[in-house]
């Protein structure tokens, strides 16, 4: 199973940079999806005394994890960026798949992959690249770009109180070194950004994530450490589990009528009561104000339910989607309903470009999205999101976010009260379509949606031509005398292929659900890696590293590597079974050196050797800027 490995920083901005020049796009997002913003809109809004551009962000989850994900949540439009949840336990191994947002969305992903140090490099890294990208003038002037870096942790005290997340947040807070190690990385080509005073403050507010059955105590003295100790601004990431049992069980199998999803009773026990809940925020609140701090909540995390579904092995998972946008939103008209001091309140449940701004219109900041941005167009979908904002706002003349919260309350409560078909089982039980065909190495429907759909943009297009070559293969013997041998055929049908960065791939499954042919392009198509150390462990029966004019692969198992030499026209041909010399020219063998126990004759298949020849050829080529081909560029 293949390992997230973050991108070096220089990587990520050169791809950037160059992929903007030759193709109009920022990590596969085409320009016409970025947010400028609008001349006649102020979208900013103010979240725990920072003001952000939007009120938008990725919630806590694969948007908010790699670098390259927050870039592409920020030219999306989102400026409260949730990171993903880091905790102590760094080390976890999450099952695969773990994302199944074929309909309502389900996942097992509720932890951090990387390591604390690789989350500290990749949002720390992330915050400079958004510096860099302002000061290059790439995007133009007048960008409304006012971000902020939120913190997510979990899950208990003793976890938060460690001293390595303990320092990690500290290291949030003062990023300086951090940032003075990534600054040496800025050499050649992107030395003029290496003095740029990059903010060292990356984050001072923190979500707490209250899974896992946290009780109301502990979760009062993790608040009181990261306000009092950390001096941090906090969000305490409630629960669905809150609205108790009865309630949800007849909001999700009577109101909206998803029978078949099983909920999980001891979930209902262990977590926070509502009682307690009410009794708790407002104390909270009050400490935090008497610190000097501000705290709110955010309405609501996933609900753990059973697995019903066979897609994961684990026995529970984690609901998303529609159904949790009505949970989420009784929630917030409960709690306000129950707590009448004005607490902040942030939100994420189903949010997608058609509730978006009625979540805005309720004054819930940040408005945070994920399900909706793992279906086709990815990140691209947010930018409708912030459109269809400012058409609601301009239709009810207003110019400011606080001046259409005012003028869209009342009539954005009442509306909300009762739950919209569209969140209902019928309008969300459809699955993506299969077509009945099985991926390999090359060719398919070239439907793109993989792309798009990934959240770490792992998944790439190169160009090749359509061709058709036939081949011999090669019957060698010992004493240097060769015999052609009837070979077959080549075909390549389509000039659009795709291919996975293995680095950047989790093996989260998503582009799987979406690709309507059967395997997975993350097992099926060539799997790049970022290094020879990456390709030899994680290469499995499918993997591919390029290091200049050499190529090594993987293919069904049996390990290759093609070294070519242009100016001599031969290939030095690395097989299980001997080291050949190959003419390229004429596609026959110069030498050979047979490896024990060598056979007499000893057959060359030409096969390898011309899917290896065509992989480096046509993934090099720098039309298409992927992070294979800009890799060693200095
Ligand atoms: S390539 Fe597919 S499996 Fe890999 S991280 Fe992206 S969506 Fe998940
Ligand atoms: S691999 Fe699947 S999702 Fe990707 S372009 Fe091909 S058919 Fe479409």
């Amino acid at each position: 199973m293949a390992e997230l490995v973050p991108i070096p920083l220089p990587l990520l901005l050169r791809r950037a940079f160059l992929e903007y020049e030759r193709e109009g796009k920022i990590f596969d997002l085409p320009k016409s999806k970025f947010f400028r913003g609008f001349p006649d809109l102020d979208l900013s809004v103010r979240f725990h005394g920072h003001r952000a551009a939007t009120p938008l962000g990725p919630a806590a989850g694969p948007h908010g994890q790699l670098a390259q994900n927050i870039v592409l949540s920020w030219l999306g439009g989102a400026r409260i960026i949730e990171l993903k949840t880091i905790q102590v336990l760094d080390e976890l191994k999450i099952p695969r798949p773990c994302i199944d947002a074929a309909n309502v969305g389900y996942n097992v992903e509720w932890s951090q992959e990387l390591k604390l140090e690789q989350s500290l490099g990749e949002y720390v890294g992330a915050a400079m690249f958004l510096e860099i990208l302002k000061a290059s003038k790439l995007l133009g002037d007048g960008i409304p770009d006012e971000t902020v870096f939120d913190m997510s942790a979990g899950y208990d005290l003793a976890g938060i109180r460690s001293p390595r997340v303990r320092s990690w947040i500290a290291s949030m807070k003062d990023a300086a070194p951090v940032i003075d190690e990534l600054r040496a990385s800025l050499t050649g080509d992107l030395a003029p950004y290496r003095d740029l005073p990059f903010p060292t403050r990356v984050s001072d507010t923190i979500s707490l994530s209250t899974f896992h059955g946290c009780p109301a105590g502990e979760i009062e003295a993790i608040a009181e450490f990261l306000l009092a100790e950390m001096d941090c601004h906090v969000c305490i990431k409630l629960n669905p589990t809150l609205l108790g049992r009865a309630e949800v069980a007849h909001l999700l199998h009577q109101v909206l009528g998803y029978r078949e999803i099983q909920l999980h009773p001891p979930a209902f026990e262990n977590d926070l009561q509502w009682d307690q809940a009410i009794d708790l925020i407002p104390r909270l609140r009050r400490r935090a104000a008497a610190l000097g701090k501000s705290l709110s909540v955010k309405f609501s995390n996933t609900l753990v339910v059973k697995n019903h579904k066979g897609v994961f092995r684990d026995d529970l998972m984690y609901m998303s989607g529609p159904p949790l946008h009505v949970l989420a939103m009784t929630l917030v008209r409960k709690f306000r309903e129950a707590v009448p001091e004005p607490i902040p309140i942030s939100f994420s449940g189903g949010i997608d470009a058609h509730n978006f701004a009625g979540a805005v219109a309720l004054d819930l900041v940040p408005v945070t999205t994920c399900t909706d941005l793992l279906r086709p167009g990815g990140y691209g979908r947010l930018f409708r999101y912030l459109e269809n904002l400012a058409a609601k706002m301009r239709e009810l003349g207003v110019s400011a976010i606080p001046d259409f919260v005012r003028r869209h309350r009342a009539a954005a409560e009442s509306a909300e009260s009762a739950p919209n078909p569209r969140y209902r089982w019928e309008r969300n039980r459809g699955v993506p379509r299969k077509i009945a065909s099985h991926l390999w190495l090359y060719d398919c429907i070239a439907c793109d949606k993989c792309v798009p759909v990934c959240p770490n943009d792992a998944n790439f297009v190169y160009q090749t031509s359509a061709t058709v070559i036939g081949y011999d293969n090669f019957e060698l013997r010992p004493v240097g005398a060769y015999r052609r041998v009837p070979g077959g055929v080549l075909r390549i049908d389509k000039a659009r292929q795709f291919a996975n960065y293995a680095d950047a791939c989790n093996e989260c499954g998503n582009c799987d659900v979406f690709c309507p042919e059967d395997g997975g392009p993350q097992q099926h198509k060539p799997r790049f890696f970022g290094s020879l150390e990456s390709y030899r462990k994680h290469a499995g029966a499918n993997g591919f590293f390029i290091d200049g004019d050499t190529i090594h692969g993987t293919i069904a198992g049996a390990a290759f590597t093609l070294a070519l030499d242009p100016a001599a026209g031969r290939a030095r041909f690395d097989s299980p079974a001997a080291v050949v010399t190959i003419d390229i020219a004429e596609e026959r063998p110069i030498s050979w050196q047979p490896k024990p126990p060598a056979a007499d004759p000893l057959l060359l298949d030409m096969l390898p050797y011309l899917k290896l020849k065509l992989l480096l050829e046509a993934v090099r080529d720098p039309r298409h800027v992927n992070f294979v081909n800009v890799g060693g560029r200095s």
